[in-house]
């Protein structure tokens, strides 16, 4: 399956690019709901954590380590963040490329609150 994140990853569509490895790329969030939004994709194909196969938890985990060391580098660590990964209908999940939220940068309040 082919996502806006996969066009990203093959350079078809730009995005501000903050960082890339061998195993994911890191770009600003296009709709920043906080002043620090960065998205976190692996360039493996998985379309939910639901899809995650239980022998590769390290898809998800270079995602984690990679936020944590960006949030060091730009000296978020300290103040704190936070990381979310949506999944599904009710988690809100509109991308169908498994991606980790990083949101930093101000207080962020409580979370999980119906809309
Ligand atoms: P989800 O709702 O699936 O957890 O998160 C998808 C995120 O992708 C949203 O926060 C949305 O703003 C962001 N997004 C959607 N399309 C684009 C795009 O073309 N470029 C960038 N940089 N972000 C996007």
């Amino acid at each position: 399956m082919s996502t806006i994140f996969h066009r990203i990853i093959a350079r078809e569509i730009p995005a501000d690019i903050v960082y890339e490895d061998e195993h994911l790329i890191a770009f600003r969030d296009i709709a920043p709901q906080a002043p620090v939004h960065v998205l976190f994709v692996p360039k493996v194909d998985v379309a939910t954590l639901n899809d995650v196969p239980a022998d590769r938890p390290e898809i998800v985990g270079r995602l984690a380590t990679a936020a944590a060391a960006y949030a060091r580098r730009e000296g978020l660590a300290d103040k704190g963040y936070r990381i979310v990964m949506n999944c599904n209908e009710d988690g809100g999940q509109t991308v169908f490329q498994i991606h980790l939220h990083l949101l930093a940068g101000a207080p962020l309040g409580r979370f999980g609150t119906p809309a």
